[in-house]
């Protein structure tokens, strides 16, 4: 009976000692993987960062920017006849500003942009 407690906990602390290196490794490799996509955030919003006001994500938080990337926005639409400015979910820019804005997601867009949630306005 001794003999037989003693091969439990045996195997039972080779267990944990094997789960904890599974999951430190885990979280290693996850932590690694966090800090460059988070550097590659910041390149994105110091890029975009520039003299014109619509192109300025400074203020923008890192999701949202995900938002718009996952949403394929641009700035130029690539498709005839349809752009931002004539999207149903387009915020057109107010009279003190040059930029719109997007229902979906924070931050400036250009009337001549365009993504894959485009939506034509209904009258
Ligand atoms: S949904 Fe897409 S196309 Fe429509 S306003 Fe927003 S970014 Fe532009």
């Amino acid at each position: 009976m001794g003999d037989k407690d003693y091969s439990r906990r045996k195997f039972i602390n080779k267990c944990f000692k094997t789960g904890s290196l599974f999951l430190g490794g885990a979280l290693l490799l996850n932590c690694r993987g966090a800090n460059e996509s988070s550097r590659n955030e910041v390149e994105t919003k110091k890029e975009s960062t520039s003299e014109d006001p619509c192109n300025d994500l400074s203020d923008i938080s890192d999701g949202e920017i995900k938002k718009r990337q996952s949403l394929g926005y641009v700035k130029q639409s690539a498709v005839p006849d349809n752009s931002c400015g004539n999207c149903t979910l387009f915020i057109p820019a107010k009279p003190d500003n040059k930029c719109g804005g997007c229902i979906l997601f924070k931050g400036p867009v250009y009337a001549e942009g365009h993504c894959v949630q485009w939506a034509a306005v209904t009258t």
